[in-house]
């Protein structure tokens, strides 16, 4: 079996390969570890293995038509069994057992996804044990769980347990440097060592160290497009040029965010303005300098032209 996407976890790939080559893949998996552990691609992996056109040791080809369809999650016998925030409802488990003896329409098997499965109240588990001891032999049940020992013994006797396990620090580093493009050694570094090496979680750390970063740097270009406004508004000549100067300093792409604050600010203080004329002519002048930017003129110019058209053209 191929695991391209899931890092790590060498012993577990390893039964499942064996397992695959000796007797085919189970019908009943087990599949555990805290969010962020690979649980869904662990899931996708072996959905595919067992649905994909290629069969040989090298399953799923992760190319063809199904393996696609299973990774759209549009696959007609594939069906993931969740009750949103919450695990399926007894209700749901039964719908489940009606819907497993309609024959699958593609494959040759028809497989849940049991989402939260460690959270299944006790009449759902008794339910999905009747499915596991029951259910017709092309159905096929992969519980998900974060931690096994919330099911029932009797559940899961009737499943090979999987159970995930955070990847090496060096395979973590260099999955993550690859994933995420700009970051350094350090910050994977850290990140792996936050989520106690699960990699998912890795992941949503960084995601949200970049979601902080751009909301600082947005913070900043407000603050300089208030002070910009402010002074256009009502500032001298000397004031404005030295603010303009600032904007020199900032990179390229920095510019058009700025002056379309800056537009927005004016905007807010020209209800309060005596001098109208002078707010008007301001929110025009910068309209002007965001158009000159769209013809590639450089932040060094537009500096200039701000703060001499402020006060030299009428
Ligand atoms: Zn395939």
């Amino acid at each position: 079996m191929q695991f391209t996407t899931l890092v790590g976890n060498e012993a577990l790939k390893n039964q499942l390969s064996q397992q695959q080559k000796r007797r085919g893949l189970s019908h009943g998996y087990l599949i555990s570890g805290p969010q962020g552990s690979g649980k869904h691609t662990l899931a996708t992996i072996l959905v595919q293995a067992m649905l994909c056109k290629d069969q040989s040791e090298h399953t799923p080809c992760g190319v063809c038509s199904v393996c696609r369809k299973v990774l759209a999650g549009i696959h007609p016998d594939v069906t993931v069994v969740s009750g949103g925030d919450k695990a399926a409802s007894v209700e749901q488990i039964r719908q489940v057992r009606a819907d497993a003896y309609i024959r699958p329409n593609e494959g040759l098997r028809k497989i849940y996804l049991i989402e939260k499965a460690d959270q299944l109240n006790q009449f759902a588990q008794n339910a999905m044990l009747k499915l596991l001891e029951e259910g017709p032999p092309y159905a096929t049940f992969l519980l998900l769980a974060e931690s096994a020992g919330g099911l029932l013994q009797t559940v899961r006797s009737r499943c090979e347990e999987l159970m995930l396990t955070p990847v090496s620090r060096q395979q973590g580093i260099e999955w993550l440097c690859q994933k995420k493009a700009g970051i350094s050694m350090e910050q994977a570094s850290d990140a792996l060592e936050q989520s106690y090496g699960w990699l998912g979680k890795a992941m949503q750390i960084l995601e949200l160290q970049k979601q902080e970063t751009e909301w600082t740097v947005y913070e900043q270009w407000h603050g300089q497009a208030r002070q910009l406004a402010e002074l256009l508004c009502f500032g001298d000549e000397l004031a404005l040029f030295e603010e303009t100067m600032k904007l020199e300093k900032q990179p390229k792409e920095a510019l058009p965010q700025i002056l379309g604050l800056t537009l927005q600010e004016i905007g807010q203080r020209l209800p309060g303005m005596e001098q109208k004329k002078r707010g008007l002519h301001a929110a025009k002048l910068v309209q002007q300098m965001q158009q000159a930017l769209e013809q590639n003129v450089n932040p060094g110019q537009v500096a200039g032209w701000l703060c001499a058209g402020m006060f030299y053209t009428k």
